[in-house]
């Protein structure tokens, strides 16, 4: 019998097991991962720091449901190693299973801060779920934190702990957010919104040395500016792909495994996605990881569909969706570019009635290839689709446009709404109202509709 074996229960590898099921009935699909604890939703751990959701919230109940499918989970079971030639992994416990085909999707996580030994009380991580229970178990005493990095790990704590009423100072080693992603406008708008929210921003800055008192920790000292007082570091950058178990599989592993359109690593057989993975980005052939939920959901469907033998290829291009406390952003593809060719449009925002919203589509050579949403992200469904397909500027939609760049008009696009997990573009139909709770097709999530000003809905996280 076939034996397809996935390395990584996260969103991606539990997509590809769901389509491998679907396409192929006979053959054996296993899944390995080393959490012992259900899968989960990860953009969630703000909102269990938050003291909003509790776990078993986040928790989805997949496993009866993958068992149904027949996919043997083999939680708590950490990969040691891959022999891609012999085509076999060896699991910690010694276990060895071949395979006919295997997905790399161990995902990304937080480095170790140099010099973490582990034994200080108050240096914490926010990668996963036991990871958010020990800083909740914190917080009671905490009154100082200081968060390290730019990441969605870093926003996730920051609107968790002021949701705790706890003093946040964040800390980014860059000059602003996401360059390359977001430009100068956009960013002042995040960093606006957070020190209205009462969060230190320090940027340009490292982390220089943390103080502790025993085993406790008592400050931070940045790498410029004062010492600050902390009884919590949330260390939050850099990210590295999970790739240590791979040592000598040769997979150019440093910023990612490399992979093709078809999610193919070097070696037959051999496929990665979701966050682990280095593809080539549509528009400059560059090859990047594109991490995010929604992106791992995606490639984890294209890497099934290749594994139980139907070519695709995958179109996706980098996208970041995230919530910065209570601002939806999401910036497609080439969200700031810069270079020959391209041309960027983005009406009169920000408005000063409305100054926390910005929308800019960007064009290469006529073309959309990039947008960016903060505040309002109506329209990003219908853009995405533009930039898929590569769509002229002068065939974009005028009644989008107009929406997008003229906030006043009321929406023709209250017909859609933004799954809050992974934020999948889905049909809100004419009986619905506020208040309906709905599920995504694509991930399952619950989700409450609520109607945003200009007469479009939004969907909020319905515990
Ligand atoms: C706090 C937080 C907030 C976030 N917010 C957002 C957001 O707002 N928007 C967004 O798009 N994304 C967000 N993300 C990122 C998002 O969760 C990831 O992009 C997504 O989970 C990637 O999916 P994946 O399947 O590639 O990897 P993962 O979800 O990381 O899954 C990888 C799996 O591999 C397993 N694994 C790794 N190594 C081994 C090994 N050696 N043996 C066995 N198992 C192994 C791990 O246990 C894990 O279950 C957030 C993440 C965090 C932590």
């Amino acid at each position: 019998m076939t034996r397809h074996i996935i390395l990584g229960g996260g969103v991606a590898g539990r997509r590809a097991a769901e389509i491998i099921r679907k396409r192929d009935a006979d053959a054996e699909v296993v899944i390995v991962d080393e959490q012992e604890e259900a899968f989960y939703y990860r953009p969630m751990l703000g909102e269990l720091l938050a003291g909003r959701l509790g776990p078993e919230k986040i928790v989805i109940r997949d496993r009866e449901r993958l068992s149904r499918l027949g996919v043997r989970v083999l939680a708590g079971s950490r990969i040691a190693s891959l022999d891609p030639s012999a085509r076999e992994v060896v699991l910690a416990g010694g276990e060895r299973l071949s395979y006919e085909t295997a997905l790399i999707a161990s995902g990304r996580r937080t480095e170790k801060m140099a010099g973490d030994k582990g034994d200080v009380r108050g240096i914490v991580y926010l990668d996963n779920l036991p990871e958010a229970l020990e800083i909740a178990s914190l917080l009671g005493s905490v009154r100082g934190a200081v968060i390290y990095g730019a990441s969605v790990q870093a926003l996730g704590a920051v609107r968790g702990l002021r949701a705790r009423g706890i003093d946040c100072t964040l800390m980014i080693p860059q000059e602003r957010f996401w360059q390359g992603i977001l430009d100068p406008t956009a960013s002042e708008i995040l960093e606006n919104r957070l020190r209205q929210e009462g969060v230190t921003l320090l940027k340009g800055t490292e982390i220089g040395e943390v103080v502790a008192e025993g085993k406790e920790l008592k400050a931070v000292m940045p790498s410029r500016g004062e010492k600050i007082p902390a009884d919590l570091l949330v260390v939050a950058a850099p990210q590295a792909p999970r790739v240590d178990w791979l040592e000598g599989a040769e997979l150019d592993g440093k910023n990612g495994i490399q992979v093709d359109r078809h999610l193919r690593t070097r070696h037959q057989g051999l496929f990665a996605a979701g966050d682990v993975a280095a593809l080539p980005a549509v528009h400059t052939g560059e090859v990047l990881p594109q991490p995010g939920w929604l992106s791992a959901w995606r490639q984890g469907n294209v890497a099934g569909l290749n594994m139980a033998g139907q070519e695709t290829v995958y179109s996706g291009f980098p996208a970041l969706r995230i919530r910065v406390l209570d601002l939806d952003v999401v910036c497609l593809g080439l969200s700031d570019g810069q270079g020959d060719g391209i041309q960027e449009a983005s009406g009169d925002y920000p408005y000063d009635e409305l100054p926390q919203v910005y929308k800019k589509i960007v064009y290469k050579d006529g073309k959309v290839v990039g947008a960016v949403f903060i505040g309002d992200t109506t329209e990003a469904g219908a853009v995405e689709g533009w930039i898929r397909k590569g769509v002229r500027a002068e065939s974009c939609d005028k009644k989008v446009l107009d929406q997008m760049f003229l906030p006043r008009i009321q929406s023709s696009h209250a017909t859609a709404a933004l799954c809050p997990i992974c934020k999948f573009r889905m049909q809100v139909e004419a009986d619905h109202e506020e208040g309906t709770i709905l599920s995504c097709p694509a991930c399952g999530a619950d989700f409450r509709l609520e109607r945003m000003p200009n007469g479009a809905f939004r969907a909020v996280f319905a515990a």
